[in-house]
């Protein structure tokens, strides 16, 4: 490592302030920005020089100082640069090419099986993103990538392990594979934690204590908290899925256990025991379908999974205590039925103090939720302060 002096490690934690400041998109002037940094006014120029050349701010008209000259002010240049966010789904996959405000510019999908394997949907994912960022400008516009797998991801390494669903991806290095083919940093998350990064974006922006939990094949939470997206020591936290609840005790779970809330109020758990009723029904949005056409014992099987899902979100609820609990996924779309099931158990079982304020909703964002989470995930890492100072030293 070269030489650093005292002062230039002062300067270099002020400087990677000095664009976080910006990031809140309202226009500054340079003696602010020197004001709000403690660096002189030259740092601050020249610094503000390079992330305008970075095209990740932009002059934006002048302020007028009591008695003296206007100065220049500059803000967040959002549409300065791009991100892609990727969902790959069971069945699906989407890209979407977004700018630094997360806004989605342009989004393609296609109907692809996971279970093809890592290079089909990378290869897809690959193509169609050089041709989402060539449509709208240079190859070097793009900052990174964030993908949301069907699976569990380790974070540290971005490689799903052991995902139940997609055969030849285990422990398949996603991030090495696609950031060879775009040439940017690429993040890789489970569906559930991007859906909550996405929910949060779209419908509860002010909120940091938010846990959403997807219902659908299987049962998965991903938690917010602190302003910041948990994933635990290796990624997995918020599987809320193989929690043991005791009145399934002899259901068999996909993962081998008995128990799991999973096996009991996931959709082809209700499906099943819907079957063995004499319903026909197959998958979870069979099954929404039905609740939906006011089908009785769809409704009431629904409801007495949100039931089972209450009493597991009511350790959440004291270990954490969330603002919002937002549930999302094909069976929560089955109408409020497994909300209000949910609901029953959570307000009759918490401490008041922590449902005082809480709301435990239905997901607002619907399809967009995976991408915009994805789109975001990329874009904190891109704006991180790791990031821009990697950035503004290959810039020097
Ligand atoms: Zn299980």
């Amino acid at each position: 490592m070269a030489d650093v002096t005292r002062d230039d490690a002062v300067s270099e934690q002020a400087g990677k302030d000095l664009f976080q400041i910006l990031r809140d998109g309202s226009p500054r002037t340079r003696s602010e920005l020197a004001g709000l940094t403690g660096l002189a006014r030259s740092t601050v120029a020249a610094r503000v020089d390079s992330l305008v050349r970075l095209g990740l701010v932009k002059p934006v008209g002048t302020a007028v100082s009591t008695g003296g000259r206007p100065s220049s002010q500059f803000a967040l240049n959002s549409s300065g640069r791009v991100v892609l966010g990727v969902d790959v789904g069971a069945s699906h996959a989407r890209i979407a090419l977004a700018d630094l405000s997360g806004r989605i510019l342009e989004q393609r999908s296609v109907s692809l099986a996971v279970a093809e394997g890592p290079a089909a949907v990378l290869g897809w994912v690959a193509e169609e993103g050089r041709a989402l960022v060539a449509e709208r400008g240079s190859s070097d516009d793009l900052l990174a990538v964030g993908v949301g797998l069907p699976g569990p991801v380790e974070h540290s390494t971005g490689k799903p392990i052991d995902p139940p669903i997609m055969p030849g991806w285990d422990r398949y290095d996603v991030p090495g594979h696609l950031s060879a083919e775009l040439g940017v940093p690429v993040l890789v998350d489970n569906d559930v934690n991007i859906m909550a990064l996405g929910e949060r974006e779209i419908a509860w922006p002010d909120v940091d204590h938010l846990v959403f939990v997807k219902v659908a094949t299987g049962i998965g939470a991903g938690v917010i908290s602190g302003g910041r997206l948990q994933r635990g020591a290796q990624g997995i936290a918020g599987d809320i899925g193989h929690v043991f609840v005791h009145s399934g005790k002899d259901a068999l779970c996909r993962c081998g256990n008995r128990g799991c809330l999973e096996a009991i109020a996931a959709g082809p758990a209700v499906a099943a025991g819907l079957r063995d009723a004499g319903v026909e029904v197959e998958t979870s949005q069979d099954v929404a379908e039905l609740v939906r056409a006011g089908n009785i014992p769809a409704i009431q099987a629904v409801r007495e999974a949100g039931r089972l899902i209450g009493e597991v979100l009511t350790t959440c609820v004291s270990l954490i205590n969330p603002e919002v609990i937002v549930l999302g996924g094909s069976l929560a779309h089955a109408g409020d039925h497994l909300l209000a099931g949910a609901r029953e158990v959570v307000y009759a079982r918490s401490m008041p103090l922590a449902t005082s304020n809480l709301q435990i909703t239905q997901s607002r964002s619907g399809a967009n939720a995976a991408i915009e989470g994805a789109s975001m995930l990329a874009i904190h890492h891109a704006l991180s302060p790791a990031r821009i100072e990697a950035m503004l030293g290959e810039e020097r």
